[in-house]
């Protein structure tokens, strides 16, 4: 008789356990290869340090006799050897990140764009170039199809990148787009998760809570459509957190007004799962502690005022509501000066040791543990 196979449910280990164990096992053979998994994109050394290139060289000179091996750091096309390749993923699945009751195809094809973006500018870089994958089931159409793709060439368009290839595939159930994206950033000004220092000051971009907020919104109205459809969408006055939900945008332009400002942040990550749990993995990363402050998390007065409708805490969504795709990162406090009558960058807090864990302090003064509460898709 067969032994019986242990088996693990993802349930028990979730997405983060599950992406650490598969980073465990993962082995880099390449020189150019600066950050593999475990950022918002790998770092790529490019030109790259080509070692197949030296190899193929050094034969070449024994078989031509006198030619010397090329220089793995020769600059190429005019390219600057002091900038790095960013290269990055994210993939969008219907029923899981949208739900098509509600999201328009222009809009989703919008924001399956403009979230890798956000990644790439979480390492303090600008995308330049994506790769679109779809995988399609016989409900949609070629017109479905290219009404997603306006979306997709809006934002390429509004962000200046360069839609450059893809494949497309059946699907038995539903809609699969994955996007791939590269940029670059100079080599001085990276921002990585696990650089941040104690007593570096936690900044966060815009304001939080919206998309989530937004969210709790379309399925209301969702609901409220099943249970009688001549009954019409309630979205007077709520254009913003439906905005922020449908078609989110990414932070590029605080990347370059940090570069105006002459400031490489200490650390940075994109609020895709939420605020609390992207600090978790800067302080984790960093083998720093937190506290930030209740009173200072922002949230735009619609949102505030809807959540307070839903009977939902606003702090509870700006902490664990996810899909702003705003920035959070930290930096020295000497660059505080240049950054604190920003009108869209908030101070929240400050990195502290590790040992004294990572904290919400509450306006009287009471200390809460921050938890990460992202989405679990398992
Ligand atoms: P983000 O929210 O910024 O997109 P993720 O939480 O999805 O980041 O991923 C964290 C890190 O884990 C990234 O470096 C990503 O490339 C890597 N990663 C995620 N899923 C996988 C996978 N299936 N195999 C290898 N690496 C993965
Ligand atoms: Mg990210």
């Amino acid at each position: 008789m067969k032994k019986k196979e242990k088996r693990t449910e993802l349930s028990e280990i979730g997405e983060f356990g599950l992406i650490d164990k598969i980073r465990k096992n993962v082995e880099t053979f390449n020189k150019s290869t600066i950050k593999g998994i475990g950022d918002d994109a790998a770092v790529i050394a490019f030109p790259a340090p080509n070692d197949s290139l030296y190899k193929k060289s050094n034969k070449q000179s024994k078989e031509h006799g006198n030619l010397s091996p090329l220089s793995p750091r020769v600059t190429r096309g005019g390219q600057s050897r002091d900038k790095l390749l960013l290269f990055s993923t994210d993939m969008l699945v219907e029923g899981i990140h949208f739900d098509m009751a509600f999201t328009p195809l222009k809009h989703l094809g919008y924001k399956a764009v403009v979230v890798n973006i956000s990644d790439i500018a979480a390492m303090n870089g600008i995308a330049q170039q994506i790769t679109v994958s779809l995988a399609l089931s016989n409900r949609y159409s070629l017109e479905a199809i290219e009404e997603l793709y306006e979306g997709i060439r809006t934002a390429c368009k509004n962000y200046n990148v360069d839609l450059v290839g893809g494949d497309t595939t059946s699907s038995v159930s539903g809609l699969i787009i994955s996007v791939a994206i590269v940029g670059t950033v100079e080599k001085e000004n990276i921002s990585y998760r696990n650089t941040g220092k104690k007593n570096d000051l936690i900044c966060v971009t815009g304001d939080l809570g919206g998309a989530y907020i937004g969210l709790q919104l379309l399925e209301r109205e969702k609901q409220v459509f099943l249970d009688n459809q001549d009954m019409q969408p309630e979205l007077e006055g709520k254009d913003y957190v439906v905005k922020r939900q449908l078609m989110p945008e990414a932070r590029t332009d605080i990347i370059y007004e940090l570069k105006d400002l002459n400031i490489v942040p200490t650390s940075m990550i994109d609020i895709s799962d939420g605020l609390a749990s992207e600090l978790l993995h800067i302080c984790n990363s960093s083998k720093v502690g937190a506290k930030i402050y209740k009173e200072k998390l922002p949230i735009e007065k619609s949102a505030y005022e809807t959540a307070v409708e839903f009977k939902l805490d606003p702090t509870t969504c700006m902490l664990n509501g996810g899909e702003d795709y705003e920035l959070l990162f930290t930096i020295n406090t000497s660059d505080f000066g240049k950054i604190k009558n920003h009108p869209d960058i908030t101070t929240i807090g400050h990195l502290t040791e590790k040992k004294s864990g990572v904290n919400l302090i509450t306006k009287e003064g009471n200390m809460v543990e921050v938890k990460a509460q992202g989405w679990e898709h398992f």
